[in-house]
This record gives C-alpha cells, sequence and structure tokens, in this order.
C-alpha cells in the first residue's frame, strides 16, 4: 500500500485534475473550508511528482447538485480527459462523492482502470487495476449512495413526530425525573435539587465552569446521578463534578424548561466524516418553551450561553479525526462508556507482538485522578468485525429494504391526499365554469362576478397542481431506483468478501468500519466488556463480550514458577530448567508446559541471571580465551578438549565453555566432553 509505488513515470507524463465539487449554493457557502481542504490536495499531487504546470482544477460543478451527470459539464469534461488517456491522476475529496449516482461512478472507475488512471482522496491513493483498491472504490460509491438514499432515513417518522409532542422520553437529567403519569418533573430530592440550584447559582456568580467545578471540589460537594438501569434503578450515585459535566449542564435548555430535540445536526462533510454542528434556535426541529418547570429563567439560559461563548467553550465534542497507522480497528471510533469522552488507543510491544487496547486516560488528565478504563483491543476488534460482517449480510439488508417498502407505503396515503386536494380544486374550476356559462349574457354584473371567480378557481387548481408536483419531485427524490436496490444487494456479498480477504490492510478495515458505523461506546465491568455500536442511520448493536484477562495478566507465569527458575538457573541450562519445571508439574500463565527458549524469555523478563553467565562467573572461559590463556590455538583448545585434557562444557546446544583439567566441575552430570 506504498503510495509513491503506485506512481509510474508514465503516470507522471500526464495531467492531474483536481475535480471540485459541492453541490448545493448553500454548501458552497457554508464550506469554505473544505474547498480549501481540497485545494491541499492540489499539494498532494505535487508531493506525489505532478507539476504545478500539469495540475488541472475542474470546479464547474460548484452549486450544482451531483445527482445525475446530465447537467454537469465539469463531470463530463473530466469522463472525457480520462478516456482520452491524457490524465494520469484524478484527486477528489471523498471521490466516491464525485457522482453521487453510481452508474456514473462505476463508468469512471471502469476508464479510469482501462486508462491506467490513479484515483486519490483524503484516505490515499488507490488504483483501480488493482483488486482490493478497485472493491474499496466500489464500496465506497455504493456505501455513500445508499447513504444518500435511506440510511439516514431510519431515524425519522416515529421519533420526531414523538418529540413534536413533547413527549419523547430521554434519560431524565440531573434533578428531574418522570412522575407517574410520564411527565418531566423537578427531582422531588431535596438534596438533588440543591445540587442543581448551587451549581447555577456559582456559574451565575463566577461565570465560569472551571471556578464551578472548583467550587464544589473545595467544599466536597459530590454531583449527584440518578441511575435509570437495572437492579439499581432509582438510585442515587454521587460523583465528582467535571467541568464537561457543568458545560453540558449549562448548555442544556430544559434547565430552563423548555422541551427541544433536534439541536445538532449530523452531516456527512465533503471529507466523508460526520460533523456535528449546533444549529442555531430558529433552526431547531422542535422547541418547546415552558414545557416544565424550570431551574433557571430563559433569559438567564441566553446570558449563559453568550458567558459561554465568551469563554470560548463551544459544545466540548470531539471529532473522531483521520483514518491512522496501526491495527487497532476502532481507532477514533471508541467512546468511553463510564464519561462519554472519546478512547484513544495504546499500542504497545509485548513478547515481540504488537497488541492495542482501548483507553479512557483524557479524564484523568484533566483531573490528575487515576484513568478511566482500559480496554483490550483484540477481542472487541474481532466482534465488531464480525457485526459489520453480520450487518452487511442479505438478510440485514432486506430489512433496510423493507424500511424503504414502508416508507413507500406511507407515502402513498400521502400522494392519495394531496391528489384528493388537486381533485377538489378542479371540480371547484368546473362548478364555476359552469355557473359562468349559465348566467345570462345580459347580466353584467352576476357574469363579472362568475368570471372572476371562475378565473380564481383556475389559479387555484394551477396552484395545487404546481403543489402536487413538487411534492411528488421531493418524495422521488428519496425513492432509490431498482437499480440502486440491486447494488446495495450486491453490496452483501462483496463487504465480506473484502473484509475476511488477508490483503486487506487494517487501513482499509478501518476505512470500512467508518463507512458503516458512527461510534462504539465500551464499558468493561468486572467479567464482561459491554459493545454498544451505533451504525450509520441510527440503528444499535450490543455485545457483551468476555473480559480477556490483560495482556500482562495473561502471561503472569506464577511466582512460585520464577523462585524456582532464580534457583535453577545457578546450576541448569534453560533445556534443563524446562525439563525439571515439567517433571515437577508446573504449567505457564498459559497453561502450557515450559521449553528452553520459554524458560530463557522468563528469566530475560525477571533478570535472572542464566547458567552461562554463573559459570563464566567462577572461572569457566569461553575459547578464544582458553586458548589465550594456555598459550594455544583456538582449534588447539578444541583438540585438547576432545583428548579431555580441558574440560568443556555445552551450554543450550552451542555456546562451549572451557575449564583446565585440574579444576574440579561444579557437578558432574552437566559436564561432557566436547564433541
Ligand atoms: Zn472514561
Amino acid at each position: 500500500m506504498n503510495a509513491q509505488a503506485k506512481v509510474t513515470a508514465d503516470h507522471l507524463r500526464k495531467q492531474a485534475i483536481l475535480y471540485v465539487r459541492q453541490s448545493t449554493l448553500h454548501q458552497v457557502k457554508e464550506n469554505r473550508e473544505s474547498t480549501a481542504l481540497q485545494y491541499d490536495l492540489r499539494h498532494q499531487a505535487q508531493e506525489l511528482g505532478w507539476n504545478d504546470k500539469q495540475t488541472v482544477v475542474i470546479d464547474e460543478d460548484l452549486g450544482h447538485s451531483g445527482a445525475t451527470a446530465m447537467d454537469r459539464s465539469g463531470f463530463q469534461r473530466l469522463v472525457a480527459e480520462v478516456s482520452l488517456g491524457r490524465v494520469g491522476l484524478v484527486m477528489g475529496l471523498s471521490v466516491s462523492r464525485l457522482a453521487r449516482n453510481n452508474a456514473d461512478w462505476h463508468r469512471l472507475l471502469e476508464i479510469c482502470a482501462l486508462t491506467g488512471t490513479l484515483i486519490v482522496d483524503e484516505d490515499g491513493i488507490y488504483d483501480p487495476n488493482h483488486f482490493n483498491d478497485r472493491l474499496i472504490l466500489g464500496l465506497k460509491g455504493t456505501m455513500s449512495e445508499a447513504e444518500l438514499h435511506m440510511l439516514r432515513a431510519r431515524l425519522i417518522g416515529g421519533l420526531l413526530n414523538k418529540a413534536r409532542r413533547g413527549e419523547l422520553w430521554v434519560r431524565p437529567l440531573t434533578g428531574y425525573v418522570y412522575d407517574e403519569r410520564q411527565r418531566f418533573v423537578m427531582d422531588p430530592d431535596a438534596q438533588i435539587q440543591g445540587a442543581v440550584r448551587l451549581l447555577f447559582e456559582t456559574f451565575r456568580r463566577t461565570g465560569s465552569a472551571g471556578q464551578v467545578v472548583k467550587h464544589f471540589s473545595e467544599h466536597s460537594i459530590l454531583w449527584p446521578c440518578r441511575l435509570f438501569e437495572g437492579k439499581r434503578d432509582g438510585k442515587v450515585v454521587y460523583r465528582k463534578l467535571q467541568r464537561g459535566m457543568v458545560l453540558n449542564i449549562l448548555h442544556n435548555p430544559r434547565y430552563a424548561g423548555a422541551f427541544v430535540y433536534g439541536r445538532t445536526r449530523t452531516r456527512k462533510g465533503p471529507d466523508g466524516k460526520p460533523h456535528v454542528r449546533s444549529l442555531a434556535r430558529d433552526h431547531w426541529q422542535v422547541f418547546l418553551p415552558n414545557a416544565h418547570p424550570g431551574y433557571i429563567s430563559w433569559e438567564e439560559y441566553e446570558i449563559n450561553q453568550a458567558r459561554l461563548l465568551q469563554n470560548g467553550h463551544s459544545e466540548g465534542r470531539d471529532s473522531p479525526g483521520p483514518v491512522r497507522e496501526g491495527s487497532a480497528l476502532l481507532q477514533g471510533l471508541v467512546v468511553c462508556g463510564r464519561c462519554g469522552l472519546r478512547m484513544t488507543v495504546r499500542y504497545r510491544v509485548l513478547k515481540g507482538r504488537r497488541t492495542s487496547s482501548y483507553v479512557c486516560a483524557r479524564r484523568g488528565i484533566e483531573t490528575g485522578g487515576p484513568m478511566c478504563q482500559f480496554v483490550v483491543g483484540a477481542g472487541v476488534d474481532e466482534a465488531v468485525g464480525q457485526a459489520a460482517v453480520e450487518a452487511v449480510t442479505p438478510a440485514a439488508l432486506d430489512v433496510t429494504l423493507q424500511v424503504f417498502e414502508e416508507l413507500r407505503a406511507r407515502r402513498a396515503d400521502v400522494d392519495r391526499l394531496r391528489r384528493a386536494q388537486v381533485q377538489r380544486a378542479r371540480e371547484e374550476v368546473e362548478l364555476a365554469q359552469r355557473q359562468y356559462m349559465l348566467a345570462r349574457p345580459e347580466n353584467r354584473l352576476v357574469v363579472d362576478t362568475l368570471e372572476r371567480q371562475w378565473n380564481d378557481c383556475m389559479a387555484k387548481l394551477a396552484q395545487a397542481d404546481a403543489e402536487y408536483a413538487r411534492a411528488a419531485k421531493a418524495d422521488g427524490a428519496l425513492e432509490p431506483s431498482s437499480e440502486a436496490m440491486e447494488r446495495i444487494a450486491t453490496l452483501a456479498s462483496d463487504f465480506p468478501r473484502v473484509w475476511k480477504d488477508p490483503r486487506t490492510s487494517a487501513r482499509d478495515r478501518k476505512r470500512m468500519l467508518r463507512l458503516l458505523i458512527d461510534d462504539v461506546t465500551l464499558t468493561r465491568s468486572e467479567e464482561l466488556i459491554h459493545v454498544h455500536i451505533r451504525w450509520k442511520g441510527g440503528a444499535t448493536t450490543s455485545l457483551e463480550l468476555q473480559r480477556p484477562r490483560s495482556n500482562f495478566e495473561l502471561v503472569r507465569t506464577p511466582a512460585t514458577v520464577i523462585e524456582e527458575i532464580r534457583a535453577l538457573a545457578t546450576e541448569q541450562t534453560d533445556d534443563q530448567i524446562a525439563h525439571t519445571l515439567n517433571s515437577r508439574g508446573y504449567r505457564s500463565g498459559t497453561g502450557k508446559s515450559f521449553t528452553g527458549p520459554r524458560v530463557n524469555h522468563l528469566r530475560i523478563d525477571y533478570g535472572i541471571e542464566g547458567y552461562r553467565l554463573n559459570l563464566l562467573r567462577s572461572g569457566w572461559l569461553m575459547l578464544p580465551d582458553i586458548a589465550r590463556e594456555i598459550g594455544v590455538h583456538p582449534q588447539t583448545a578444541r583438540t585438547y578438549a576432545k583428548k579431555g585434557l580441558l574440560h568443556a562444557i555445552r551450554i543450550n546446544g552451542k555456546d562451549l565453555l572451557f575449564k583446565t583439567a585440574a579444576v574440579p566441575l561444579p557437578h558432574a552430570e552437566h559436564s561432557s566432553n566436547g564433541e
């Protein structure tokens, strides 16, 4: 997967095209930054060896929608240039979005493969002639189309309707509970109410979230949290208040008595990563002020927001960051189930093997406390990978397609209603027309009035017609073509194939996971690891894994064995120690029997000197040294040993140590007379 290796002199002779596409005028306005990112790719081309003159920018499509290539001369120009074999490299951000229509995309891939054109996006460089590159590019295209059409549609519907009525059940915040009629009311516990009020008062006084934390900690006041799950449902636990929690509370409009929903929008940026953006209040999906009792007034809420903005605190969310090298598949996707912060990957080399674990250390860093939790990576990676493969099985995709069918059925109902409206308008036109026709021409006043009515009805009909057409078109845009459905179905066989292919690199597997998964929450308990996968589009999967013992625990050899080795090492070689340990019935930390090399590893780990070193210390010499000592050639010394003039001893089957025969051996059974 070496980028430079894919670029040949032939590629460099041709031009590099940077294709800049942003679909709507709105995006053009909003995403100046991403345009800048796209232009950054130019520098990447230069790094790969193209000079500035060879780099052509096509950005004619700015402001056009990407649904088809029909009205996009820029895309067609790109295809034309590539098919003429004039292009060595095509660059774009999330290249699959070059053409939102998959047919266009696959045609471009085909042509790139035929003309040997490379493709670059922010993830890396692809050669469409390479088996895996091609599959990944294809997947990227299909996924981006599937996502465009459907994955997003799932959450919408019931959830939003419930939210509109202010009824959506959300885990109550500290300070609130649901009463027996499922109304959101203040927590009757005076201590909890007091804590919430103290938080707001302290902020009112100090104007800083950090000061609030300090105040609570200086006075040893803990923050109450009600549990809402399991056996301890309803119980209150107390924990240390943290800055992130304070910020969340200050930003939450529910404390001002308002029910809100849809305050943020998660949108895939042109770079393919989800961006959570806070929306202005006018754009919140649901905003019901005075929905329940508040701890502060709405005015105070707004003052607090302004203050926080001044302090420079945003919502305090962190982003997954770019795909990095390394084998931990969930890098950038893991969220800590205990504190909600993003977990980082820690690599370690143990016994020559690179192992990874996910750690939540940030809170520890912020508050100076211990690490929040860590989870050994291997088992989790495997389980999530398996879940991903299962998520893209024909059965799972069928479910998704069924959701579509349902949406389609619901749309049919809506369509009937809309059509009925048009029909009513049409009937009114006919009625007005008949009345006008029946009126006596000599009665001018009546005729004029009837004519005006007829005209009004005609205008209303035209309006209803236009409205109907507009609505139908909007619905149609959501409808996946049968071709798209088919491609989604083939995804089911492609995805597991690429996933299981040993040629697929860890980096590519990570990219594939990111196409499917928003984030993975890990919570480690005594025995289990709870894995909660949030898929793109809102579906979730929960898994429970047996907690593997940590690397340290896994390889830990019982202390008694180490002591045995320490004792034996003064008079036995590693092989002999292994034999002795086995004959005494000892087993390693992993339950295996001992071998010479395994004993050797343990000795090195625990800093135990070996038999050889012990012998050297007690006067035994290596071949060159003994030769020098007795003043002969090393070969002669060897011959002496064979003849029994020198004592010689073999260590671990290779090293020979010598001693003049006059000195008695420490242990007769370990000596042998050379070769
Ligand atoms: Zn944590």
